[in-house]
C-alpha cells in the first residue's frame, strides 16, 4: 500500500509545481476503477461550475471537472492530493470542507492527502 502511494504522490509532484496559484502549489488526481486518470492543479481564476465562493480553483475541484468533461465514471474512484511546498517537501493537502463534499457526493470511495511528515487518507 505504502508503495503504491507513494509512486502515486511522487508522479504527482510535477504536476504540482505546474500549479499556477504561486505559493500554494497542489495537484490533484482523479484515479477510476478502470484505472483512468485525470489531474487537475489549483488556479487563481474562477470557473463558473466552481464549488466554492472564492475566486480560486481549488486542485480537487479541477480534476473532478476534468474527469466528469471526459465523461469518466466517478463513483469508486480515488483521489490523490499533493501539495509541494517550496522548501522541496511535500506539505498538508487536506481538502477543504467544500472539496471533502464534493467528492463525497460524487461517490469517491476514498481521498488520500500528502501531510507534512508523510500522508493521511480517508475512507467515504
Ligand atoms: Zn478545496
Amino acid at each position: 500500500m505504502i508503495e503504491r502511494v507513494q509512486k502515486e504522490l511522487v508522479r504527482l509532484k510535477p504536476y504540482a509545481q505546474r500549479s499556477t496559484f504561486g505559493r500554494i502549489q497542489m495537484s490533484a488526481c482523479v484515479r477510476t476503477r478502470d484505472a483512468e486518470w485525470v489531474v487537475g492543479i489549483n488556479q487563481r481564476k474562477t470557473h463558473p461550475k466552481s464549488n466554492t465562493p472564492w475566486h480560486f480553483i481549488h486542485a480537487e475541484f479541477d480534476a473532478v471537472n476534468k474527469a466528469r468533461l471526459r465523461g469518466l465514471d466517478l463513483l469508486g474512484a480515488e483521489m490523490f492530493v499533493v501539495r509541494w511546498r517550496r522548501d522541496n517537501a511535500f506539505g498538508m493537502a487536506k481538502p477543504c470542507e467544500v472539496c471533502h463534499e464534493l467528492l463525497k457526493s460524487s461517490g469517491f470511495r476514498s481521498v488520500l492527502w500528502t501531510t507534512d511528515t508523510g500522508f493521511d487518507s480517508e475512507n467515504f
